[in-house]
């Protein structure tokens, strides 16, 4: 699959995608609360994309790596769960560790993004995982400039992954975004500078770090596509989709708040 550049007019043209996916992703955030259910919170952001006239990027998806198609909007890994985490009939506890990770296309263009939220009384070791899982992407965010390498985007990950005392897993990362949720290139969340992809303006990727807690091992659910930890500890995973430009690069999911 050729890599693609898209123009400013383009770009401009993605902008409402990552707009809503934001604000569907800030209501996530909003209502993760003790006792909510899983299948409420895919009902919500369900409903979200009806209102909007969006598509759905998961819910007809079926990758090699899951038992498809996914047949939820949105993805809901709890705990020890770290991505694509089917959402299933579980109440949220004091204490659960939850990430949100959505993509939909509005007028044909994609836009995927993920949070980690703490719900209710968050643990001080989770908030440091997920502030963590967060430097790390915005350190990748800040190598994505023209004159740097898809390898500079995943050192800078795993930088701060190892920084923090943590195990660095690649087989899950980010991915080029346009008309479909994944293309190339591929962006792993480690890699050695000055090495493959040249980052130039119009290329607009999906950027994933995610961190488990003792462990890079993972695990597949029965479920056939939530993945865990292998020992138990918890994870956390943070996603924006960005447009590489002359300058800063464009945060198309950026949130108002949150
Ligand atoms: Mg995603
Ligand atoms: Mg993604």
């Amino acid at each position: 699959m050729a890599i693609e550049l898209r123009t400013p007019a383009q770009i401009d043209e993605m902008r409402p995608a990552g707009v809503f996916v934001g604000e569907v992703l800030t209501a996530l955030r909003e209502a993760a609360d003790v006792g909510v259910n899983l299948l409420e919170l895919n009902d919500l952001a369900h409903e979200m994309i009806r209102t909007r006239g969006a598509e759905s990027c998961y819910i007809d998806y079926a990758p090699s790596f899951g038992r498809g198609p996914f047949g939820k909007v949105l993805c809901t890994s709890v705990n020890d769960a770290v991505l694509h985490g089917l959402p299933h009939d579980y109440k949220l506890a004091d204490g659960d560790l939850v990430s949100f990770d959505f993509a939909v296309s509005v007028d044909g263009w994609v836009a995927d993004s993920a949070i980690t939220v703490p719900v209710g009384t968050a643990r001080p070791e989770d908030v440091k995982l997920v502030e963590t899982t967060q430097k790390a992407l915005d350190a990748a965010i800040a190598v994505a400039r023209p004159g740097k390498k898809v390898g500079d985007i995943g050192r800078a990950i795993g930088d701060v992954g190892r920084a923090a005392g943590l195990q660095v897993n690649t087989q899950f990362g980010g991915h080029g975004v346009g008309r479909t949720m994944h293309g190339e290139p591929h962006i792993p969340n480690d890699g050695r500078p000055g090495r493959g992809y040249p980052l130039q303006p119009g290329l607009v990727i999906a950027i994933e770090p995610w961190f488990l807690h003792t462990t890079d091992e993972i695990v597949m659910d029965p479920d056939g596509w939530t993945i865990r930890s292998a020992d138990g500890s918890r994870g956390a995973h943070v996603e924006h989709t960005i447009a590489i430009t002359d300058g800063d690069p464009i945060v198309l999911t950026a949130r108002a708040a949150g």
